[in-house]
């Protein structure tokens, strides 16, 4: 069963352009190794979380679309690039990038697809020498680094 830690789950984009909300929780969960997946990200793979078109609505802005298929489009912010949106045609059916969500662990993947194109390194990641930002970031060049990215909020709510 798809995990899914609260019911109002927010989200948006890096820039925070475009801000979504989940009205009611989303009901299924999964990652993709597809190779349209693989290209709409620039990843090996994209994590998706989504549920019913009217349980989800933008707060702030909305996605440029892409469609990528006949069947699908996808959506993500005109200004930063974030990829956002996932819809497959006649299901009523739309998902949301699952680290573009405000809490990234809100929800967990119960399924994978297109384990066709799944690369193969994917399965080794985990047992690849592992070091934190801090590890390599020297402390002196991370007082001077300023984020651009949106914080994981909405602003003023
Ligand atoms: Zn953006
Ligand atoms: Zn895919």
């Amino acid at each position: 069963m798809t995990e899914v830690r609260s019911d109002r789950l927010t989200g948006g984009c890096q820039c925070g352009a475009v801000r979504y909300e989940w009205t009611e929780r989303p009901t299924h969960a999964s990652v993709c190794h597809c190779r349209m997946c693989q290209k709409a990200s620039g990843q090996p793979f994209m994590a998706f979380t989504g549920g019913r078109r009217e349980h989800m609505r933008f707060t702030r802005g909305a996605p440029r679309l892409f469609k990528s298929s006949s069947l699908a489009e996808r959506g993500f912010c005109g200004a930063c690039g974030t990829p956002l949106t996932y819809g497959f045609e006649g299901t009523g059916r739309i998902s949301v990038t699952m680290c573009s969500l405000d809490d990234p662990e809100a929800v967990r993947p119960a399924m994978q697809y297109g384990v066709e194109s799944k690369v193969s390194w994917f399965d080794t990641i985990a047992t690849l020498p592992a070091e934190r930002t801090e590890d390599w970031l020297p402390a002196e060049t991370a007082t001077r680094l300023v984020s651009h990215q949106h914080p994981d909020r909405d602003m003023g709510r």
